[in-house]
């Protein structure tokens, strides 16, 4: 049994893994801006006489993660693994072309680059790259005492290659998978592992806009990804599930520093 913090534990794909992993005899801590989503799953958690605690919390504030760390190390012990789930895009850091074309983008109600916000973009950076470092720095503090312990980040697709429209999303993600070989290096004397999961396309709340119309139907972006993606389907929450455990346990003792993509081959498929 394990102490596993997890961020943004109340969002489509962490509450997934949070539920699996308490399943399994874990003890879960999660963590989230939204209580109420994390509270949730922590209820229906404990429903099934597992053992979890909802703590709110703003992966960017430093005070509030100190906070958090004293009540699930008073509640559990010390934390043993870190899924830094918190994270994602923003409408204001996404462009409405996917390539800059002078003859429509005098159009004043297009967003292109040139009109994409500091502060939009600052948001996405800070959410998915200070929003992994800060809970790394508060909470691998339990992992270097005990000399073991395991991180797992959450990268994205877009990492290994951007994507149209998400400048700020993709570099954002880029930083995550560096940053996760970085720390996996310099964490490398103190028994703590470093690793990344790399998710593809999940159809979730987050990206539902983007990717389906209103009846369900796929968008022209969803059609291209499907058209993209090897094994002809989007990924759901559940598919995470078994590469966290791998990295979470023995079985995976020897590695340290990767990115695993989870994404129907996307990455591996060139489109000819
Ligand atoms: P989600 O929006 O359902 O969950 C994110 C959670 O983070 C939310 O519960 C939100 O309240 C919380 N959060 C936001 N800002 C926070 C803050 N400042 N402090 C604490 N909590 C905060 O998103 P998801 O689809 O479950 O994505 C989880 C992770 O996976 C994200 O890092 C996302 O970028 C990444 N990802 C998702 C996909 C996908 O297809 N859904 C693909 C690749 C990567």
């Amino acid at each position: 049994m394990k102490t596993i913090v997890i961020t943004g534990a109340g969002g489509i794909l962490c509450s997934t893994l949070a539920e699996a992993l308490a399943k399994e005899g874990h003890q879960i801590a999660l963590l989230d801006l939204n209580i109420e989503a994390a509270q949730h799953i922590a209820d229906s958690i404990k429903e099934k006489g597992g053992k979890a605690i909802a703590l709110k919390v703003n992966v960017l504030e430093k005070g509030s993660l100190v906070q958090a760390k004293n009540r699930i190390n008073e509640e559990f012990g010390a934390c043993q693994v870190l899924i830094n789930g918190a994270g994602g895009n923003h409408p204001a850091a996404t462009t409405d072309d996917l390539f800059y074309d002078t003859s429509s983008n005098h159009k004043e109600e297009l967003k292109t680059f040139f009109n994409l916000g500091m502060s939009g973009i600052k948001f996405v950076f800070d959410l998915n790259f200070m929003g992994t470092l800060l809970p790394t720095q508060v909470f691998a503090e339990d992992m270097v005492e005990a000399k073991e312990g395991n991180i797992i980040n959450i990268s994205s697709m877009n990492s290994f290659q951007p994507l149209t429209k998400i400048p700020a999303y993709s570099g954002a993600k880029a930083a995550i998978s560096n940053f996760t070989q970085w720390l996996a290096v310099y964490f490398s004397k103190v028994g703590i592992r470093v690793n990344a999961l790399a998710p593809g396309f999940f159809l979730t709340e987050q990206n539902r806009r983007l990717l389906t119309q209103e009846d369900g139907s796929l968008t022209e972006r969803g059609e291209t990804i499907i058209k993209r993606t090897p094994l002809r389907k989007f990924g759901t929450p559940e598919d995470l599930i078994s590469t966290t455990r791998w990295l979470c346990e023995d079985g995976s003792n020897f590695i340290t520093g990767i990115v695993v993509p989870i994404d129907g081959g996307f990455s591996a498929f060139s489109g000819v």
